[in-house]
C-alpha cells in the first residue's frame, strides 16, 4: 500500500494541499494493486456521509462510525444516530452495498471536560475548540480502526464547506503516527461533492441539523436548544428500540 508520506512529499512545497487529489493517487495506488481495503469512515450526522458514501464505496468496504460525544443535548444525539443509521441502511438497500455501522459509547462529560481543562468554551465556531474537538473525534476513530484491523480511518467532515479541511488533513495525517492503521486523506466537498450531498438527503430525505453539535456553538448561534430537544424527542418517539 503507497505510504501517504511518499505522495504528501511529491507535492509541491508551501502550498495549500488538494487533498482530494492525495485521495486520488491513493485509490490509484489501490487499483494497481488490484485490492479493495477496508475504512473505518467517521461522521456526525447523515448528510455529510451521503456523498462520501457514494464516491468511496466504489472503491472500498466501508464502515460509518458515529463517534460524536460533542453533539448536545442527548436527544439530538440519539436522533442524529439513528438517522445516520438509517441512511446507511436506505443506501445499502438502494445501491447494493454492504456499508456497515457502528457507534461509540456516548460520553459527553469527556468532552465537556476536554473543553473546560483547555478553556475552550468562548471559542468562536472554527476556533482551537473545533481543532480539539476533530482531534478528539479522529484519535477516537484511529483507536478503533486500529483495534478492529481496518485499513484506513478517516472522517467525511471535510465535506463541510465550514469544516476547514486543511486542518482535519493535517490532524488525521498526525494521528496516524501513534496507530498501526493508515489515514485517508480527503476533501470531498471537491468534484461538486458538497452539492451532489444536498441532492442526496433531498433523494433520501435526511434530516439536516442547523447546528454542528456542541453547546457552545449552539449557544453562540442563539438556537433555541428547548424546540431542538422536543422536537428530538418526537422523532425518537417510537424509534427507540
Ligand atoms: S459536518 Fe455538520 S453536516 Fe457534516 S456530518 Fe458533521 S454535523 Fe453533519
Ligand atoms: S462547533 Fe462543532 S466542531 Fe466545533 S467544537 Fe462544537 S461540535 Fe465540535
Amino acid at each position: 500500500m503507497i505510504n501517504l508520506t511518499e505522495i504528501m512529499e511529491k507535492m509541491p512545497p508551501n502550498q495549500k494541499i488538494n487533498y482530494d487529489r492525495v485521495l486520488q493517487k491513493v485509490i490509484a495506488d489501490w487499483e494497481k494493486e488490484a485490492i479493495r481495503p477496508t475504512i473505518l469512515l467517521h461522521s456526525c450526522c447523515a448528510p455529510c456521509s451521503t456523498y462520501t458514501l457514494e464516491y468511496l464505496t466504489k472503491y472500498a468496504d466501508v464502515t460509518i462510525y458515529f463517534a460524536n460525544s460533542n453533539i448536545h443535548p442527548r436527544t439530538e444525539y440519539q436522533r442524529r444516530e439513528l438517522v445516520q443509521k438509517k441512511f446507511v441502511e436506505d443506501f445499502n438497500e438502494r445501491t447494493n452495498n454492504q456499508v456497515k455501522f457502528l457507534a461509540a459509547p456516548y460520553e459527553p462529560n469527556e468532552f465537556l471536560q476536554m473543553v473546560k481543562t483547555n478553556n475552550l468554551a468562548e471559542e468562536p465556531e472554527g476556533g482551537k475548540r473545533c481543532s480539539a474537538c476533530f482531534q478528539m473525534r479522529l484519535d477516537i476513530v484511529a483507536e478503533k480502526a486500529q483495534e478492529l484491523g481496518y485499513d484506513y480511518f478517516g472522517s467525511a467532515l471535510t465535506l463541510s464547506p465550514k469544516k476547514n479541511s486543511q486542518l482535519i488533513n493535517e490532524i488525521g495525517i498526525d494521528i496516524q503516527k501513534f496507530y498501526a492503521t493508515n489515514y485517508l486523506p480527503s476533501d470531498f466537498k471537491k468534484n461538486n461533492g458538497y452539492k451532489r450531498s444536498i441532492e442526496l438527503c433531498k433523494e433520501y430525505d435526511v434530516y439536516r441539523q442547523c447546528y454542528c453539535g456542541c453547546l457552545f456553538a449552539a449557544t453562540k448561534q442563539g438556537v433555541d436548544l428547548k424546540v431542538i430537544n422536543k422536537e428530538a424527542k418526537e422523532y425518537l418517539k417510537d424509534r427507540m428500540e
